[in-house]
């Protein structure tokens, strides 16, 4: 064997997953932590542009959503040609994108997380009204996995989400209700750990993890689907999803929990993750 073809087995050639989100220029959140978290997975990582953020550490400046027939385009070049193991979704836009995008997901054969990303961690909207029940009707039926954070489930829900277990975990049976295969709720503070409810067919389970004090979580969602997504590439095809998906989801969420923890102080205000400490253990 050539020391190439060598490396092609160490470095899994097939693991490619496609990530369908909006532009961070500041590498913090978006595409960018979605190709640093595929990278540090050991994973080809390709993005699909569907709107450009101008925006760092200190805030979200200007938001501009690109053409649904240009990101058709982008989707139809990539997957035509290197085609993923697994997609993920990140900011989306508006409900025209939603649909374009959920027309493009409808033939994949491969797994699907539906990031339902609606605001940025400077309260800027990302995503207009109309977009959440575009969400809802139209791609949300389609996902694999979804991982709304309380905030973002409480609008898909149209409820509050109370601060109790029952009403999580009943919160995280209503999302599935939606007609995700599975949800992964991101519920932020629980008794002092950080709280998230996971449901499939079969069983609804809590993991929580020690919760850091500090405000440099920019893109902890994002890394977390995109690490998630990571996972799912890397498993044999044949493999049985759900297993696949649980063991996918308590890494993602080991590994993020690290990042952040982790995290130095980049630029002035609320910094990004450590997406290069996106792994479990030191
Ligand atoms: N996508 C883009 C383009 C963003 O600007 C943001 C937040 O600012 C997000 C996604 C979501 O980021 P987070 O992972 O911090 O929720």
């Amino acid at each position: 064997m050539s020391e190439n073809q060598d490396r092609a087995v160490t470095i899994a050639p097939h693991a490619i997953a496609l990530t369908i989100a909006g532009s961070d220029p500041s590498g913090g959140a978006g595409l960018q932590a979605d190709l640093k978290a595929f990278q540090q997975n050991g994973v080809y990582g390709m993005s699909v542009v569907t709107l450009i953020t101008v925006q760092n550490t200190l805030g979200v400046d200007r938001v501009e959503v690109l053409s649904a027939d240009l990101v058709n385009e982008q989707f139809d070049a990539v997957m035509t040609d290197i085609p993923p193991r697994a997609i993920k979704t990140g900011a989306l836009g508006n409900a025209s994108l939603i649909a374009e995008i959920a027309a493009c997901l409808a033939g994949t054969p491969c797994p699907v997380v539906v990031d339902p990303v609606m605001i940025s961690k400077h309260g800027v909207t990302l995503i207009d009204d109309a977009a959440i029940q575009a969400y809802r009707e139209i791609l949300i039926p389609q996902a694999t996995l979804l991982t709304p954070n309380r905030f973002e489930a409480e609008r898909l829900l149209d409820r509050e989400i109370g601060t109790d277990l029952d009403d999580l975990l009943r919160a995280a049976e209503e999302l599935r209700d939606l007609g995700p295969a599975m949800v992964l709720l991101k519920a932020g503070e629980f008794e002092g750990e950080q709280m998230h409810a996971f449901i499939d067919s079969a069983e609804i389970l809590t993991i929580s993890v020690a919760r850091h004090e500090t405000t440099q979580t920019h893109g902890a969602g994002c890394s977390l689907s995109a690490t998630i997504t990571s996972q799912l590439a890397l498993a044999p095809p044949d493999q049985e999803m759900e297993s696949t998906m649980r063991a996918a989801v308590e890494f993602g969420i080991a590994a993020v929990n690290h990042a952040i923890h982790f995290a130095p102080q980049y630029g002035r205000g609320s910094g990004p993750i450590e997406s290069r400490m996106l792994h479990i253990g030191d």
